[in-house]
């Protein structure tokens, strides 16, 4: 593919905010993004040239759409894999590739490969039943988490077990879906690194950052983390193994689990933009939004140097009511998804505090 000329059309699965930033980075680059979404007044469709209102199994549309875009990419993971195969077979590029979709979608896949890769992950076992679990949990031991392997999100889905008197109860609270059982890992920090790579073997990742949670979801990414240069440079490096096994076109970003050796442990992969990766909008040359636009499209990647050090404070429900004291610190940008409705737990918008 030739890089994609500005006034070119690209299309974007899903209409949240990483939808709604994407386009804004895109517009800067001169494209129209054409969003396809369920939701009718979605967030991206609000600062999107086009906006498609339609399921993601509906095939005429999938077609319509197909034909009216130059790239397809997605903002979220939990697209139906038969959706991106839909739009391939329709004659679209989709990039990232649904192979990678399809093993982000699911924790056992996605555990196996980073395995192959050479990447460590806490130890797992498959359970469909619930004498897989007694079997799971003789073979890793307690304390271990019990997660469904398919469209977990912030902290939803998963159960502890503590000992094995909590097994019962955590298999139930799954309510008998496919789940897989992870050894619970003692990690000292939670640390995550972006990435871009484009099609032809362009790699930037950003600095490896550290997050902090609350009630499952993230609450704060401190970049950089506040770790040696090694660990910076081993994050890296797994990476880019990472996307060069999925042979990934656009932005991605891995979850790792920082031990007290100062080993990394895989958690999950996110094959899209990431709110770990939010800060880069204002403490990087391009941002990952603009990284995976310039990915998708085959332009050159950008530097992904830090230029200054920074915090990003996500505004979870009500907290976005407090805009207005964040936007008079001089040195902190205020990002608002546009959301109409701050429900308890939602991602309504975040700051980034620019610490020079
Ligand atoms: P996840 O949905 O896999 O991102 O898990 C949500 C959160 O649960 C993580 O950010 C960790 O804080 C915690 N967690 C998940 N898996 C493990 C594990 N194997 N060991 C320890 N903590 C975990």
């Amino acid at each position: 593919m030739k890089p994609l000329p500005p006034g070119s059309v690209i299309g974007i699965l899903g209409g949240g905010q990483l939808g709604r930033m994407l386009a804004v980075s895109a517009a800067e680059l001169g494209f129209d993004v054409h969003i396809y979404t369920p939701e009718e007044d979605s967030p991206a469709s609000r600062v999107a040239a086009r906006t498609t209102v339609a399921a993601f199994d509906d095939a005429d549309a999938l077609a319509r759409f197909a034909s009216q875009v130059d790239v397809v990419t997605t903002e979220f993971e939990n697209v139906p894999a038969d959706t991106t195969r839909a739009l391939v077979n329709a004659g679209a590029i989709v990039h990232p590739n649904p192979e990678a979709l399809a093993i982000a979608q699911d924790r056992v896949a996605e555990k196996r490969f980073f395995n192959e890769c050479g990447i460590a992950t806490a130890p797992f076992a498959v359970v469909d039943s619930r004498a897989d679990l007694d079997a799971a949990l003789k073979q890793i031991g307690t304390p271990a988490i019990l997660k469904t392997r398919r469209l977990g999100y912030d902290g939803k889905g998963q159960a502890r077990i503590a000992t094995l008197t909590d097994a019962e109860a955590a298999y139930a609270a799954l309510g008998g879906e496919p789940t897989i059982l992870e050894g619970f890992c003692a990690f000292e920090r939670e640390v995550s690194i972006v990435a871009a790579r484009s099609i032809h073997n362009g790699f930037a990742p950003f600095d490896l950052v550290e997050n902090e949670h609350a009630n499952g979801i993230l609450a704060r990414t401190i970049a950089p983390a506040r770790v040696d240069a090694r660990v910076q440079e081993q994050a890296k490096g797994l990476a880019y193994l990472v996307g060069d096994a999925l042979d990934y076109a656009g932005v991605f970003a891995i979850e790792f689990f920082l031990m007290a050796d100062g080993s990394l442990i895989a958690n999950e992969m996110a094959p899209r933009v990431h709110n770990s990766g939010h800060w880069t909008q204002d403490a990087c040359v391009a941002s990952q939004f603009e990284q995976h636009i310039r990915a998708v499209a085959d332009w050159p990647l950008a530097s992904p140097a830090r230029l200054c050090d920074a915090e990003m404070i996500n505004l979870i429900g009500d907290d976005v009511n407090q805009w207005a004291a964040y936007a008079a610190e001089p040195n902190t940008r205020v990002h608002l998804y546009g959301k109409r409705e701050a429900r308890p737990g939602r991602k309504m918008g975040h700051v980034t505090r620019l610490k020079r």
